[in-house]
């Protein structure tokens, strides 16, 4: 259900703290921290603390957590010092290789990013 915490997924337990990872930033409603996997120099997952499947569904139900995500994104890459550039991915469905069902905005930098992405 949107909104309230799943048992059975991954990033609402790395918000519970039982699964460890290296958190970057986080405010009351947003949590930083870098993928297990990263795919660029600077490769860090932000999520909303409240469990939202996908984007879709997280800016229907609450807008003001979407840009909270967003605005976290920026953080990042300026913690980063992304000034080059860098991308923000939000990954929707299973065709577009999410495999996490807990809306997470990549946010991936320091190198330079290929267009279009594979
Ligand atoms: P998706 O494919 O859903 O867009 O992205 C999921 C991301 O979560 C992947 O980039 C993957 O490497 C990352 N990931 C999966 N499991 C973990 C984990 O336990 N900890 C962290 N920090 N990242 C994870």
């Amino acid at each position: 259900m949107s909104g309230e915490a799943q048992a059975d997924c991954l990033f609402c337990r790395i918000v519970e703290g039982s699964v460890p990872a290296t958190v970057v930033r986080e405010s009351e409603t947003t949590l930083a921290f870098r993928d297990i996997n990263p795919q660029a120099p600077t490769h860090v997952l932000v999520i909303p603390k409240a469990h939202h499947p996908d984007a879709a569904s997280l800016a229907a139900a609450d807008p003001a957590l979407t840009a909270d995500v967003l605005r976290t994104a920026g953080e990042v890459a300026a913690d980063e010092k992304l000034g080059d550039g860098y991308r923000i991915v939000l990954n929707t469905g299973k065709d577009a290789g999410q495999t996490v069902f807990h809306v997470h905005a990549h946010v991936l930098g320091g190198r330079g990013l290929q267009w279009p992405p594979g």
